[in-house]
């Protein structure tokens, strides 16, 4: 098996996986994060399915189940907070639901061991040949790699220099999300509660111990600053019902408020010659597309890739070619995941109450 000289740019699910993965290959792995530590929202997100086998190979699963939310059930509630259905939240009995950052502190703590990891870094130029890609940092350092790999997010600063900004479909499904943590009196740790009407969706969290506040909701509007994504919020969640008011009143506090549309990002190719995309840079539905599962199992196709192909640009062609189908049937429930989560009017809600009594109770 040939070893490499690999760059991955980006900490995060993708970035810390394939860090820990490749560098237990024998690879002379370096990763490069911009931000000063890991950094990732406090959302929660799935381990579920083939992707719970990578943390396991890793010997990670103790540590991530460890950090477990604990929520295993979606409270449907009426107005007035009271729940008419509760089903179960979880795919399988075995799936892990963590913080966004917990995740990604484990696994960068994973690739720690076997990579460079630097923090507070990221590349300044690009330059492939035929051999290599010339890399030049922010910190000033030149390195020739046989290989680097973008893992820097939805906003990808590996895709937009190698292929340009237009080579990801950025269509957004009309959806835009908000979540902040908030000091919610939380009654079961085990359910998360969601009240909707129509076009919008309020939720709690329990996260753990660390609660917080989702709002999802229709929109085609993309306020640039906290202050007009508040005013937003204000004005659509005004009327709503359940505990809508004392959520709003509490933003004034929050710290943390992460706001962004629901976007997809669909590179049109995930490869070009030495430099390939890993995660969400490749593909990504925000809270639709099985994101995080998806970002496991695509380190581990890296992996596997560079163990069976000849070379790097085929290895990652080798990869692309295998995972992106995969990826493809995940995010292929994507409308149907946003009609439950937040229906568009009162008829799509009632269908979506209906359906919802009838579906697996807990
Ligand atoms: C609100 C929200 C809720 C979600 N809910 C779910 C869910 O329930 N289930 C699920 O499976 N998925 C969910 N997701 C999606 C999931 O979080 C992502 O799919 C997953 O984090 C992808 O991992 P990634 O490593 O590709 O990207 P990220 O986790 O975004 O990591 C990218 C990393 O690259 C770094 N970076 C960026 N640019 C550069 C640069 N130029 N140089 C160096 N470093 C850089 C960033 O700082 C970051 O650390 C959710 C996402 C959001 C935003």
């Amino acid at each position: 098996m040939q070893k490499y000289r690999i760059l991955i740019v980006g900490a995060g699910i993708a970035g810390g996986a394939a860090g820990a993965l490749l560098g237990r290959s024998g690879h002379d792995v370096t990763l490069v994060e911009r931000s000063a530590g890991v950094r990732s929202s406090g959302s929660p997100v799935d381990i579920r399915g083939g992707a719970l086998g990578v943390v396991r190979a890793l010997g990670l699963e103790a540590a991530a189940r460890e950090r477990d939310t604990g929520a295993h059930a979606l409270a449907l509630l009426k107005r007035d907070g009271r729940a008419f259905t509760t089903i179960g939240m979880r795919a399988g009995p075995a799936d892990i639901e963590i913080a966004r950052v917990d995740l990604a502190a484990i696994l960068a703590g994973a690739a720690r061991e076997v990579a460079d990891l630097r923090f507070d870094d990221t590349f300044e130029a690009l330059n492939q040949d035929a051999g290599g890609v010339d890399v030049r940092f922010v910190s000033g350092a030149q390195v020739r790699y046989d290989l680097v790999i973008g893992a820097d997010g939805q906003n990808s600063a590996t895709r937009r220099r190698l292929w340009g900004a237009d080579a990801a479909d950025r269509r957004a499904p009309g959806l835009a999300i908000a979540t902040a943590p908030l000091p919610l009196s939380i009654d079961d740790p085990r359910i998360v509660e969601m009240y909707n009407e129509p076009g919008l969706s309020l939720t709690v969290h329990p996260a753990g111990g660390r609660p917080g506040a989702a709002f999802i909701f229709r929109t085609d509007a993309s306020p640039a600053d906290r202050g007009a994504q508040v005013a937003l919020l204000r004005d659509l969640y005004a009327s709503m019902g359940w505990r809508a008011a004392e959520f709003l009143a509490a933003l004034d506090d929050v710290p943390d408020l992460y706001f962004d549309r629901v976007r997809r990002v669909a590179a049109r190719s995930w490869a070009r010659g030495r430099v390939g995309l890993l995660g969400d840079a490749a593909s990504s539905l925000t809270i639709l597309g099985e994101g995080s599962s998806m970002a496991l199992l695509g380190a581990r196709q890296l992996d596997q890739s560079l163990r069976d192909a000849p070379d790097a640009p085929a290895a990652l062609a080798a990869y692309e070619a295998r995972h992106r189908p995969v990826v493809e049937r995940a995010q292929s429930g994507a409308a149907l995941g946003a009609a439950f989560l937040v229906p568009a009017g009162a008829v799509g809600l009632g269908i979506r109450n209906l359906v919802a009594r009838a579906i697996r109770r807990v």
